[in-house]
């Protein structure tokens, strides 16, 4: 089964994205920033994480860079990220040093399994 690392500060997201993540057949796992992120997937395998790009503290992008730079050994290949924002003018910014799909909050669940099949 894949399993899938959702890193929100917005339990509301985490929760509605669990839901259709569960619904979906996919394992998940949840963390609520960065700090949390790293823990996580230090302990688990995951196939793809989701990431909030603000949040209190690191913001997303910075815990995606920790993320691979810690752990480049564990992970066998570069792990898919696919990022959720409400904020369109960050899209700039990450396109020029982040590799990962960018979907703007409030998003459509369904346009939200679409991609994560895009990558698993
Ligand atoms: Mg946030």
């Amino acid at each position: 089964m894949r399993k899938i690392l959702v890193v929100d500060d917005d339990p509301l997201v985490r929760k509605s994205v669990e839901k259709v993540l569960t619904h979906e057949g996919y394992a998940s796992d949840f963390a609520k920033n960065a700090y949390e992120a790293l823990i996580k997937v230090g302990e688990q395998e995951f196939d793809l994480i989701i990431s909030d790009i603000r949040m209190p503290g690191k913001n997303g992008v910075e815990a995606v860079r920790e993320i691979r730079r810690r752990f480049k050994e564990k992970l066998a290949r570069d792990i898919p990220i696919i990022f959720i924002t409400g904020y369109a003018e960050l899209i700039d910014e990450l396109s020029a040093e982040v590799h990962g799909e960018v979907i703007l909050k409030p998003f459509d669940l369904d346009h939200l399994l679409i991609t994560i099949r895009e990558y698993l």
